[in-house]
């Protein structure tokens, strides 16, 4: 009998031939019957897949095998079998689109001169330590914190990973350049990026949550610094790490408390808009907004 399984993963090393892995990778994918999304850049390659367990044991050990890929930590969840409708594998110029693929260096170890990685442990050993003065900044769109968040986290306005750099060179944090700063994000890869552009910035001690709260999530579950469900870039829209998980976010037709996005009904939208289940059950609030202009989204893995 099969067994679905979803992996996320990312790795930061350089690649000289994006095209090259990009067919290497959909050939491979193809032979293993996975569906999902992967990038390629000059930078490294950011996935995630659903399939047969076994098929995906395969596909990781084959990915491992390329120079820097080695350190890759794939993470596992269940999945359904239909978690994505297909298979497309594409080049880009940045794995997560800060729009600063010059100001990014990587090395075969990954990204140069980023945020120092902290595991879930050390994550709380340091706020035991340095208790208030550790700011928490979330690393992911603003709209994913409606439902889950690390408690007390700075959330920047921000609609896409785009608008990082303008809300960085705001002056609004300024005055946090000087704290200890943890970012963190799904699955940790946004955070490479904006911890590195952080330090560029002069933010003076940078950490990042390793493997995001996907990892923190699976070592505190509801115990911990976290609080609500977490957002994710596939069918089940978001994961709880216990029964005890909160529900923090409000219906944006009635405020009641819900963690469900759903995509607006308009095909050319497909934008999201949070709603509890009797609210949904009404098709006129499945429209996010008459002209549905609320910005496009997506393309991130996590
Ligand atoms: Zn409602
Ligand atoms: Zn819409």
């Amino acid at each position: 009998m099969a067994l679905n399984k979803i992996i996320l993963y990312y790795g930061f090393a350089p690649v000289a031939d994006p095209k090259a892995v990009m067919l290497w990778q959909k050939t491979l994918c193809a032979a293993l019957n996975l569906k999902g999304r992967i990038l390629i850049s000059e930078h490294g390659i950011n996935g995630t897949l659903g399939g047969d367990m076994e098929d995906l044991k395969k596909y990781c050990r084959a990915t491992k095998d390329y120079p820097g890929f080695g350190k890759i930590d794939f993470k596992w969840s269940d999945g359904t079998g239909s978690d994505f409708p297909r298979l497309s594998v594409k080049v880009r110029k940045e794995l997560v689109a800060f729009t600063t693929p010059k100001e990014i260096q990587v090395e075969k170890a990954g990204i140069v001169n980023g945020g120092k990685h902290l595991k879930p442990v050390e994550v709380n050993r340091l706020v035991e330590e340095k208790g208030d003065d550790v700011v928490f900044f979330d690393g992911r769109n603003a709209f994913e914190a409606k439902i889950g968040k690390i408690k007390n986290a700075v959330v920047p306005n921000v609609q896409t990973t785009h608008d990082f750099i303008a809300e960085l060179e705001s002056g609004k944090y300024d005055h946090l350049k000087d704290k200890p700063i943890v970012t963190y994000c799904t699955g940790g890869i946004r955070c490479e990026i904006l911890s590195a552009v952080m330090i560029n910035r002069g933010f003076k001690e940078v950490y990042q949550i390793e493997g995001g709260i996907v990892r923190y999530g699976e070592r505190f579950r509801d115990k911990g610094l976290w609080e609500g469900s977490l957002y994710v870039f596939d069918g089940r829209m978001n994961v709880n790490f216990s029964d005890e998980a909160k529900t923090i976010g409000d219906c944006e037709k009635c405020e009641a408390k819900t963690s469900s996005f759903r995509n607006c009904s308009n095909l050319g939208c497909r934008d999201l808009i949070l709603l509890c289940d009797s609210c949904n059950e009404n098709p006129e609030n499945l429209q996010c907004q008459p002209e549905h202009t609320r910005g496009k989204r997506l393309q991130e893995v996590g």
